[in-house]
């Protein structure tokens, strides 16, 4: 057998690539580790009138949309690691200065759930809270629900954005009756990225409008605003 030929079976066996450049070799090297080193971001989005901070790990760059991708939508173990390592990153951060008891993701579509085969953010979510030595829980009802459809988002402006999702996300009644919303504790919101802030600011949105005292959101990457 050819050297070539022996090297590709090994690849097809062992296909450890850097997530961020496609590299052989373990599963991030150590120039694209560079891009993914958890900092802190703050950035506030107001709501209704009151200031809600997002605290975020990792700026937004092309080898961090390959790991936030690679954990999103091709359910890689190592990226999903990544992305974990920074939603906690930026969670420790946030309670620290901001408190809150219970985390609650952003709802995927029921359609991007199915191709992925699971719930990706609440599966990321949950782990975040169990490798957490804080006093933190996951939310055990679904709070947040997609009320309507949207259009993609990733042709929209900041503007369109907003326009976008006003209104598209809501909480069942079910979820309020069975758990009133003063029963729970404080709420923070966990999402992948952060980009306009229109999906968080929607998410606060509707939990206040519910009546669930929130006290901001945590990401793993955060994106310069559009336009
Ligand atoms: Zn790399």
């Amino acid at each position: 057998m050819k050297k070539s030929a022996v090297k590709n079976l090994t690849e097809l066996i062992f296909p450890s690539r850097c997530i961020g450049c496609f590299q052989l070799g373990i599963s991030i090297c150590s120039v694209c580790r560079t891009s993914w080193h958890p900092h802190i971001y703050l950035r506030e989005l107001t709501v209704l009138g009151s200031i809600y901070p997002v605290v975020s790990a990792v700026q937004y760059s092309p080898i961090a949309s390959r790991v936030l991708l690679s954990a999103k939508e091709s359910n890689i173990a190592a990226a999903d690691i990544l992305l974990t390592d920074a939603i906690s990153h930026s969670l420790r951060y946030f309670i620290k200065r901001f408190g809150g008891d219970i985390l609650i993701s952003i709802p995927s579509r029921r359609s991007a759930s199915r191709k992925r085969g699971r719930n990706f953010l609440g599966e990321i979510t949950e782990e975040v809270a169990k490798i957490s030595s804080m006093k933190i829980e996951v939310s055990k009802i679904q709070l947040l629900t997609h009320s309507r459809s949207v259009k993609d988002q990733s042709a929209l402006n900041s503007r369109q954005r907003f326009a976008n999702l006003s209104g598209a996300l809501g909480v069942p009644n079910k979820a309020i009756s069975n758990k009133g919303a003063g029963n729970i504790g404080s709420l923070i919101i966990v999402d992948d990225l952060i980009t306009t802030g229109a999906t968080l600011a929607e998410a606060i949105r509707a939990l206040r409008t519910a009546g669930f005292e929130v006290k901001g959101a945590v990401t793993g990457a955060v994106a310069k605003p559009l336009r």
